[in-house]
C-alpha cells in the first residue's frame, strides 16, 4: 500500500501497487483478505475500485467506509501506507467503460460512490461528451465521497451533472435535496429524460427503491444495472 487518504469523517482511500496488473474495468471490485482478530483464518471482503484504470491500472484505490462493529472495514481504514494488503481481483460485472451515448444515470449512496468514480474518472479521461447524471447520497456533505474532485470534474467538463442528496443535516447548502433519492430527485435530475443506462450501487434497500422508482418513470428494467453492498 503506497498512500492512505481521508475521503470522509468514516472513510479512507487506500492506494495499492498491485504487483501484477491484470487491468480491470470501471466499476469492479477486488476481495481483500486479512487476518482479524478471533478468527482462525483470514477474513476476506469485497471493495470497489474507485480510480480510473487509465494510465495505470497496476495502481488501485479502494474506498473503505468503517461499519462499526464490522470484522474487516474498522482494520482497513486504520492500515498506514507501507502496509501489505493481499487482495485479489478484478471481479464483478457491474461495469461501464464510458462509451454510448447518453443521458447515463449513477446513483449512489455512501461507500456506493466508489465504482461510479471509477465510471466518471475513466469517463472524463475518454474525453466524453454526452451527459451523465451522478445522485449521491450521504449522510452530511463531508461524507460525500469524492465531494471535492467531482465539483472540479462538474466545473470543467459540461457533460457531467452532480447532485447532492443530504439525508441528515438540513441546514447544509451544497445539498440539492435535504432527503433521499426519491422518484422526484430522480425526474428532476433527469431533466424529463429518460437514461439510456442507469447503474446504481449501495446498500440493497437503497438500490431496490431507486430501481424500482425509475422503472416507475418509465425506464426498462433492462438498463438498470445494480451492485449492492450486503
Ligand atoms: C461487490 C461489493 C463491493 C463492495 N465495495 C465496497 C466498497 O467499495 N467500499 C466499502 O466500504 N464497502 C464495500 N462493500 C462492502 C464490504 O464488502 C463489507 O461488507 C463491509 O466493509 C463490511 O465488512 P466488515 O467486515 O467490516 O463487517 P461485517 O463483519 O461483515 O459486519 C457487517 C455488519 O453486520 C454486523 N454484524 C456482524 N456480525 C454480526 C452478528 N453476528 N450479529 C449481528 N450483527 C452482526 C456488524 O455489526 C456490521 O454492522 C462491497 C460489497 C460488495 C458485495
Amino acid at each position: 500500500m503506497i498512500a492512505v487518504i481521508d475521503e470522509a469523517p468514516d472513510a479512507v482511500t487506500l492506494r495499492l501497487r498491485l504487483s501484477e496488473a491484470t487491468g480491470f474495468l470501471p466499476g469492479q471490485y477486488y476481495n481483500v483478505r486479512l487476518e482479524a482478530p478471533g478468527r482462525p483464518r483470514p477474513v476476506q471482503r469485497a471493495y470497489s475500485v474507485g480510480s480510473s484504470p487509465v494510465p495505470d491500472p497496476s495502481l488501485i484505490d479502494l474506498g473503505i467506509r468503517e461499519v462499526p462493529g464490522g470484522l474487516l472495514s474498522p482494520l482497513l481504514v486504520n492500515l498506514r501506507a507501507g502496509e501489505r494488503l493481499p487482495v485479489r481481483g478484478p471481479y464483478g460485472r457491474f461495469t461501464w467503460d464510458g462509451r454510448d451515448g447518453g443521458p447515463v444515470l449513477l446513483v449512489g449512496a455512501g461507500s456506493g460512490m466508489v465504482p461510479l468514480m471509477s465510471m466518471v474518472r475513466h469517463a472524463a479521461q475518454r474525453g466524453r461528451s454526452d451527459p451523465v447524471v451522478l445522485v449521491c447520497s450521504a449522510i452530511t456533505y463531508s461524507h460525500a465521497f469524492y465531494r471535492d474532485e467531482l465539483a472540479a470534474l462538474a466545473a470543467r467538463h459540461p457533460w457531467l451533472r452532480v447532485v447532492h442528496c443530504i439525508t441528515r443535516d438540513p441546514a447544509e447548502p451544497r445539498a440539492h435535496y435535504h432527503r433521499r433519492v426519491d422518484t422526484t430527485v430522480l425526474a428532476e435530475s433527469l431533466e424529463g429524460d429518460h437514461p439510456r443506462a442507469a447503474y446504481l450501487c449501495g446498500p440493497p434497500a437503497m438500490v431496490e427503491s431507486v430501481a424500482a422508482a425509475l422503472v416507475g418513470l418509465g425506464v426498462a428494467p433492462e438498463a438498470i444495472e445494480k451492485e449492492k453492498y450486503d
